[in-house]
């Protein structure tokens, strides 16, 4: 039984300044912090964060009011993560990116009651660490290359280039970022959907014969569809992928050879582990990622992702890494540009509680 559910605020300045993409800009993160005790013992923790407003259908006070509209459907009802969704899709419609912090608090209590790490119980581990990627904001292009310098220079192997505003100047940044790498580096460019299907085509040609990954050029998968035919590189769906059922059409169309899934898009662990398993289950390339947080998320998505075939995972991100703040010690430090996860069960992090200050909820049995 759930006897307390708790959920606190979090502000995360982002360490390297403002994040610019899909057409916004943003300082830093407005985290959710949810904390979930069963009432026989043990805590569970889960993260959510919004990027603003302006990177998906989704917000960080809506995220708030969303916990604790359901905080009271939830205490003296079952802790079973998969019971908890199932009831939620008839008490609580929608709203997956506030139901994403509750159901990974669920899954870490799951876990820390089994006395397991939580990949265990997503399929286990798959290698030691996950490749991570890193994003560069959109700027001039010898901006960009420099600062594609100075993370690989950090240990990452595999960069994510914003464009979606300019054909023939996004190009160019890819194409500094490209140089200025080396071919041992991973590229991919990201739309975040930006693109009209004419705009595609253009930054397509543009690329020339340059090796990089695309994702998200357009908006709708039917834009991405008619983009398709005219892209020889590997095509990852990411803003598309927001259930089960635009996985499946994406899978249909033949649009992606990979999918992003970012947990607080789809709903938490456990819709993010169906799309997962099903993914892989079709040879689809798959990253699992969020839309932001700090330690607690960053856990999340390591433990995800671990537990995704190696042959077809693509990679992740460290959260935890890009803003100046703190939520959980027991995250391992990424290694040869590889993040892993804690000895300890659940997610294997610890949260100091009295550290967060006052909850916005706590409502208990
Ligand atoms: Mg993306």
């Amino acid at each position: 039984m759930i006897a307390r559910l708790r959920a606190w605020r979090q502000w995360q300045p982002f360490a390297d300044g403002p994040y610019a993409c899909s057409g916004g800009s943003a300082d830093g993160l407005d985290s959710t912090i949810v904390a979930i005790d069963h009432g026989d013992g043990g805590t569970g923790w889960g993260e959510a964060a919004p990027l603003g407003s302006f990177y998906g259908p989704a917000f960080a006070a809506g995220c708030r009011a969303g916990v604790a509209e359901m905080a009271p459907l939830l205490v003296g009802g079952p802790v079973a993560p998969r019971l908890v969704n199932r009831r939620l899709a008839t008490t609580f419609k929608g709203h997956p990116y506030a139901k994403s912090a509750i159901d990974m608090a669920l899954w870490d209590l799951a876990a820390r009651r089994a006395g397991v790490p939580l990949v265990e119980l997503l399929g286990g581990r798959d290698g030691a660490g996950v490749d991570l990627y890193r994003s560069i904001s959109a700027a001039e292009p010898a901006e960009m290359a420099e600062r594609a310098r100075e993370l690989i220079g950090r240990g990452y192997r595999r960069l994510q280039v914003k464009v979606g505003v300019d054909p023939a100047g996004d190009a160019a940044c890819v194409l500094a970022v490209r140089d200025a790498v080396g071919p041992d580096i991973v590229v991919f460019a990201d739309a975040n959907g930006l693109y009209s299907t004419a705009a595609a085509r253009r930054f397509l040609r543009a690329l020339g014969g340059a090796d990089v990954w695309i994702e998200q050029p357009c908006a709708t998968l039917a834009e991405c569809r008619a983009v398709r035919s005219h892209c020889d590189r590997p095509l990852v769906l990411d803003e598309s992928i927001d259930s089960l059922e635009a996985l499946l059409a994406a899978h249909r169309d033949g649009v992606a050879d990979g999918v992003t899934l970012k947990i607080a898009r789809l709903g938490g662990v456990t819709p993010t582990t169906l799309v997962r398993d099903v993914a892989v289950d079709l040879g689809l390339h798959v990253t699992i990622e969020d839309t932001g947080g700090a330690d607690i998320d960053t856990a999340a998505c390591a433990h995800l992702s671990l537990s995704t075939p190696a042959a077809l995972r693509l990679h992740t991100v460290d959260f935890n890494a890009w803003v100046a703040v703190s939520n959980a010690t027991g995250m391992p430090a990424p290694v040869n540009g590889q993040l892993s996860v804690g000895a300890g069960a659940g997610l294997g992090v610890e949260v100091d509680s009295s550290a967060l200050g006052e909850p916005f909820v706590d409502l208990r049995v």
